[in-house]
């Protein structure tokens, strides 16, 4: 099958064909028409899959239709690394081509003036912020960003945050967000505290295990 049998955005479309993907891998195939049904997930898949592709496209689709003001955010992406973090940006950027949004990956480290660029940023607005937890909460704190508008939650190697001891700022994050969203979970494994995650934060979500 092709990509143009998901009920993509024509403008999407054209992005996945420029980056030169002819076929959805197993994942896509499966998540795509959940995630446009407006669905909660829970995946099982490891890197390599596909699955960024698998969540951004129809996310782009779906945020390419909905009302929102192009500075509040409307899609946050939390990962456990800042190379995962940018990875993900450059790849939004790719599938975007077509249809323009704006991103922004939120990362720790020790350079001050990456904290700026950041903060600055946020501050003038994005669409889409593919975040690494810890750091996304420094700037929650310091009032640079504003969660109020997200519409579609995305957790990406949910297992490995929680190795990494982020449990903690991945539910204070939470917390700053709409009840009403779309969450979307993915995790290479499904040991007892990431199925215990899933059941707080997701709602009657399809389960996708490959
Ligand atoms: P990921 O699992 O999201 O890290 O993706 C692994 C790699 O596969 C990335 O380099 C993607 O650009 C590539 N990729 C994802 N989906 C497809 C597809 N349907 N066709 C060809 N390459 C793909």
């Amino acid at each position: 099958m092709s990509f143009s049998r998901f009920n993509l955005n024509p403008a999407v479309l054209e992005g996945i064909e420029a980056m030169g993907y002819t076929k959805p891998t197993p994942i896509q195939e499966q998540a795509i028409p959940v995630i446009l049904e407006g669905r909660d997930l829970l995946a099982c898949a490891q890197t390599g899959t596909g699955k960024t592709a698998a969540f951004m496209l129809p996310i782009l689709s779906l945020l390419s239709a909905e009302e929102h003001d192009a500075s509040s955010v409307n899609t946050l992406v939390i990962v456990p690394t800042r190379e995962l973090a940018m990875q993900i940006d450059q790849q939004v950027e790719g599938f975007s081509y077509f249809a323009p949004v704006s991103s922004i990956a939120v990362y720790g480290g020790n350079d001050g003036s990456n904290w700026d660029r950041q903060r600055q940023a946020l501050e003038h607005g994005a669409e889409i912020i593919v975040a690494t937890p810890g750091r996304l909460m420094q700037h929650i704190q310091m009032g640079y960003v504003n969660l109020k508008g997200v519409q579609h939650l995305v957790l990406d190697e949910a297992d490995r945050m929680l190795d990494m001891g982020f449990y903690d700022d991945i539910m204070a994050i939470i917390a700053y967000l709409p009840k009403q969203r779309q969450t979307l979970m993915f995790s290479a494994t499904m040991p007892p505290n990431i199925r215990k995650l899933a059941k707080s934060i997701l709602v009657e979500p399809v389960e996708i295990n490959l």
